[in-house]
C-alpha cells in the first residue's frame, strides 16, 4: 500500500507514525513544503522567556525519527494540485514539477495566519509566527519594537502579552469581545489574570474589531472603529485558515474552507482522508461540528485516521476544546461548555465555583475551579481552573470526566491520591463534583 500524506507538522507526523505502526510493510511519504519539521507554534515564547536558545529547539519531533521508522520525508516539495480521482497529486520541487500517484491520501496541510478582513494585515510589520520563517522575523523585529499591538485576546495574544510584558515593551491588545479568552473561560474566572496584566502595564482594547493597518512613516498605524493607535509592530494574534489550494472540485469543502470528512476522517472521495487543522470537528458536547486548531485534535486524528485507512473502524470522538496555558504568573485551564455558551445548550445549566488551597509543595496557593453541568442529568459540561499554583494536568482529568458523559454524582466519588505533601485531602476535581450537588440541593 502507498500512502501519501500532505502536510509534515502534529497531524500528519502522528498519521505517518501511527500507519508505520498498523503497517509495517506500507510505502510512507511525507510531503512537506518547508525546509524542516517539528516547529512547535508557541516556541516564540520559550524563546524570549529564555527556556531555549536557539529558537530551532522549539522542535517536537526530528527527521531521523521518520527516516528511522522507513518514512519516506520529502522536504521542499510543495503540493500545488491534485487529481483526485485519478489518484494523482503534483508537488513543486526547486522549480521544477513532480507527479506522485497514491493509494491512500491524506490532506494535513494545516492551518495559516491570515485575514480577508483585516486590511493590510499581509504587511511584514504585522507578525505571523506560527512557522519558522514568520519566527525569525518576528524576533528580529519585536527586538526592535517598544509598543506592540497584539490583534486578537485569545490564547496566542494573551501568551505574546505575557511574553511582551516581561520583555519590558508597551503593550496594546485589541479584542472583539469584551474579555480575555473568552471562547474558553467566563468573566469572574479571568478577571484576576487580566487585573494582573493591567496593573503590570498592558492597554487592553475590548470590544473594538481591528478594521485596518497601515505602514507610515510615524510607524505602524492600527485602526478600529473607535480608535487608531501608532506602533513600532502587531502580532496577528487571531483564527487561523486552513491550507487548501491544491485541492480539486471533487474534494468536498465547508463554507469555511475546512475540508468536509465523515466520522471516519474520509472526504468525499473514499481513498482520501483529511485531518488536523483541515478539518472540523465534531464538538463532544452537540450535534454540531466546529473548527477548532489545537494541536491535541491534530495528533489525535492522526492517529484515528491510521485505524480507518484499510477499513472504516473507529469513529474520531471529537473534540471539547482543552486548553491551559500560563499568563502573568496564573496557570488557567479550561474544557469544555462555558456558562456563557450554556444558553446556546439543549438542556438547562447550573454551575458551582470552589476555592481551594494548592498542596504544601505548590505553595498553599489559592485554585479557583468552576464547574458547569445539566441541571436536570447533573452532566458534567465544563470547567474552568485558575491558580497561582501549577494546576494545568487536573484539567485532564476535568476534560475526561466530560468527555466520558459523567455526571456529579459519578464524578465527585472518582478514586484519587493523597499525599501530606503532594496533594490535598480532597482533590479539587472531586470537590467540584460534589459542590455541583450541594448547589443543586441548595437551590431546591
Ligand atoms: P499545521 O501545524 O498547520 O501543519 C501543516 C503542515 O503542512 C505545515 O508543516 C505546512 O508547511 C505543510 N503544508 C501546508 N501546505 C502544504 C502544501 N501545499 N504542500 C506541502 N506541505 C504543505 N494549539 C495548541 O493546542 N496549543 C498551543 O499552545 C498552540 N499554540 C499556538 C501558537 C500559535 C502562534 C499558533 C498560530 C497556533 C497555535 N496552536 C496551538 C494551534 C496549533 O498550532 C495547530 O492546531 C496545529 O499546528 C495543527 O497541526 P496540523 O498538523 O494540522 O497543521
Amino acid at each position: 500500500m502507498k500512502v501519501v500524506i500532505i502536510g509534515a507538522s502534529f497531524a500528519g507526523v502522528s498519521a505517518a507514525l501511527a500507519i508505520r505502526k498498523k503497517y509495517p510493510t506500507a510505502k510512507i511519504y511525507l510531503i512537506e513544503k518547508q525546509q524542516t519539521i517539528g516547529y512547535l507554534p508557541g516556541g516564540i515564547n520559550l524563546y524570549f522567556n529564555e527556556a531555549i536558545d536557539p529558537i530551532e529547539k522549539a522542535q517536537f519531533m526530528s527527521e531521523q525519527h521518520l527516516i528511522d521508522r522507513d518514512i519516506c520525508l520529502m522536504l521542499n516539495s510543495k503540493v500545488v494540485s491534485m487529481d483526485s480521482k485519478q489518484h494523482i497529486i503534483k508537488y513543486e520541487k526547486k522549480k521544477s514539477e513532480f507527479l506522485m500517484s497514491f493509494d491512500k491520501l491524506i490532506l494535513a496541510t494545516g492551518s495559516s495566519q491570515w485575514s480577508q478582513k483585516i486590511l493590510g494585515s499581509d504587511s511584514e510589520k504585522v507578525l505571523k509566527y506560527k512557522f519558522l520563517p514568520g519566527v525569525f522575523n518576528a524576533i528580529e523585529r519585536l527586538k526592535n519594537s517598544d509598543k506592540v499591538a497584539l490583534i486578537g485576546g485569545g490564547q496566542i495574544g494573551g501568551e505574546a502579552a505575557d511574553t511582551l510584558l516581561k520583555k519590558g515593551k508597551e503593550v496594546h491588545l485589541f479584542e472583539r469581545m469584551d474579555y480575555l479568552l473568552f471562547k474558553y473561560f467566563d468573566e469572574e474566572m479571568i478577571q484576576p489574570v487580566q487585573a494582573e496584566m493591567v496593573s503590570r502595564g498592558v492597554v487592553f482594547h475590548f470590544d473594538e474589531t481591528v478594521e485596518k493597518v497601515t505602514d507610515t512613516k510615524a510607524g505602524l498605524l492600527i485602526e478600529t472603529k473607535k480608535s487608531q493607535l501608532l506602533c513600532d509592530s502587531a502580532i496577528f494574534a487571531m483564527n487561523v485558515r486552513p491550507n487548501l489550494d491544491y485541492l480539486d472540485e471533487n474534494i468536498q469543502t465547508h463554507t469555511d474552507h475546512t475540508v468536509f470528512v465523515n466520522e471516519y476522517l474520509q472526504t468525499s472521495q473514499a481513498d482520501i482522508f483529511a485531518i488536523g487543522d483541515c478539518i472540523q470537528v465534531p464538538y463532544s458536547l452537540s450535534k454540531e461540528s466546529f473548527y477548532i486548531p489545537l494541536v491535541n485534535n491534530a495528533v489525535r486524528t492522526g492517529l484515528v485516521v491510521a485505524q480507518n485507512l484499510v477499513e472504516p473502524t473507529t469513529p474520531f470522538t471529537g473534540s471539547i476544546r482543552t486548553i491551559g496555558t500560563k499568563l502573568v504568573d496564573y496557570y488557567v485551564a479550561s474544557t469544555g461548555l462555558t456558562e456563557a455558551e450554556g444558553s446556546f445548550h439543549e438542556q438547562s445549566i447550573s454551575v458551582a465555583h470552589v476555592q481551594q488551597k494548592s498542596s504544601l509543595s505548590s505553595g498553599c496557593e489559592k485554585i479557583c475551579g468552576k464547574i458547569i453541568f445539566e441541571k436536570e442529568s447533573h452532566k458534567i459540561l465544563g470547567a474552568q481552573l485558575v491558580s497561582k499554583a501549577d494546576i494545568l494536568e487536573k484539567i485532564n482529568t476535568l476534560a475526561l470526566g466530560v468527555q466520558m458523559g459523567q455526571t456529579l454524582e459519578e464524578f465527585y466519588q472518582k478514586d484519587f491520591l493523597y499525599h501530606p505533601y503532594y496533594s490535598n485531602v480532597i482533590e479539587i476535581t472531586n470537590q467540584l463534583g460534589f459542590e455541583g450537588l450541594w448547589s443543586v440541593a441548595n437551590e431546591n
